[in-house]
């Protein structure tokens, strides 16, 4: 498959610096669907259409609501639910006798399993971390200066780190995944000793008081733990 070169996006997010680069270019890209799902975009027929087919996630329908379009958000939810229910009605389960009962109760969950964890953000966020993950594996092969960068990065979180794996093996030689693969694990492992090193001082600081500016140094390192395990960037400020 071949995937749309994001460079710019990408390198201003190793500049960032941080645990995860993919971490911060997700974060961005939510942040423009909602404000794009918030917009004017919600009035638009071919928009409604696939708001009404898709919906959102529980997730992101939370944060939806928590923006500043409540009246676009109430038009899109009303005409999503007569949609649903059209759907459901051709699947109720009180829609015959007691014969064949189980069956339709089986059929109307497994329809409303279709449902839920269907999202058009979340599918358009798949679309991008491809994006974003492929100009990795690409400028990794491509540009000295951006494996150099790559090389004094934090690597990945775990959350993001399998996806990257897997769009190195679709844009990577056989040779290029084995050298690819081993900086990182170079680079993941780095990442990880400091991370221990600055746990093991942050959590040691409170034993023996230690100097409380190198304290507040290391404090951020539960968060920077936190991304890297869970792909959840730090509260900002
Ligand atoms: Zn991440
Ligand atoms: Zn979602």
């Amino acid at each position: 498959m071949k995937y749309q070169l994001e460079t710019i996006p990408v390198w201003d997010a190793y500049r960032a610096g941080g645990e995860c680069p993919l971490c911060i270019l997700q974060a961005k890209a939510e942040r423009e669907l909602l404000a794009f799902h918030l917009g004017s975009s919600v009035m638009a027929p071919e928009m409604r259409v696939e708001v009404n087919k898709t919906g959102f996630c529980p997730s992101h329908f939370s944060m939806l609501l928590g923006g500043d379009n409540r009246l676009g958000l109430g038009l899109m939810t009303q005409t999503h639910i007569a949609e649903l229910r059209r759907k459901l009605a051709a699947k109720r389960p009180a829609g015959g006798g007691a014969k064949g009962m189980a069956k339709r109760i089986d059929a109307f969950e497994a329809l409303l399993d279709e449902q839920v964890p269907a999202c058009l953000i979340c599918d358009r966020l798949a679309e991008r971390f491809a994006r974003y993950a492929f100009t990795i594996a690409y400028l990794w092969n491509d540009d000295q200066e951006f494996r150099a960068a790559f090389g004094e990065s934090a690597g990945f979180c775990l959350s993001h780190l399998p996806g990257q794996l897997q769009l190195a093996r679709e844009t990577l030689s056989s040779s290029q995944l084995v050298a690819f693969a081993t900086h990182l694990e170079e680079v993941q492992e780095r990442a990880w000793q400091r991370l221990d090193r600055a746990l093991l001082a942050f959590t040691g600081s409170f034993d023996y008081q230690a100097d409380p500016a190198q304290a507040a140094a290391i404090r951020e390192s539960v968060a920077n733990a936190i991304q890297k395990l869970t792909g959840v960037l730090p509260p900002s400020g």
